[in-house]
């Protein structure tokens, strides 16, 4: 499989930094805030632009994938419609919080590797209506 790059899951699932490879992107292991910059390299992250990206693959993904287990274990077993609730919602909560992390680090290594960060900082710190320029420091880096 050519067109899927195995160095960029590996340091994304590692929540790297998609440049040197060692820095954490994330200031705390409990939290989804990226650190302003990587501290081994020095690349500035407030040029990403993960919006809502890592978030909606997750919700497609998981979406997918249980729905139809969902289904499958219902047509063998019995299994009583609050135990589905409950079974379910713990699932779906286990594997958001467990793959959040990783996905948006491999969703910016991604953006890393197919949107150079300079090209990136040109479009989007000119605004042709106001010829005002955007600060990236009013970004927003949350999901
Ligand atoms: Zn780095």
């Amino acid at each position: 499989m050519a067109w899927l790059d195995t160095s960029l899951i590996k340091t994304g699932w590692a929540c790297k930094c998609p440049k040197c490879k060692k820095g954490d992107l994330y200031a705390s292991k409990f939290t989804m805030n990226l650190r302003n910059q990587c501290p081994h390299c020095g690349l500035d992250y407030t040029k990403s632009d993960l919006a809502d990206g890592p978030a909606v693959f997750l919700i497609f993904i998981l979406g997918f994938a249980l729905v139809p287990i969902a289904l499958i274990l219902d047509a063998f077993y019995t299994i009583p419609l609050w135990g589905h609730g409950i079974l379910w919602t713990s699932v779906t909560l286990i594997l958001t919080l467990g793959t959040l992390r990783p996905l948006k680090a491999y969703v910016l290594a991604l953006q890393y590797k197919h949107l150079p960060w300079d090209q990136k900082n040109k479009q989007s710190n000119s605004s042709p209506s106001t010829g005002k320029t955007d600060s990236p420091k009013n970004k927003d880096h949350d999901i």
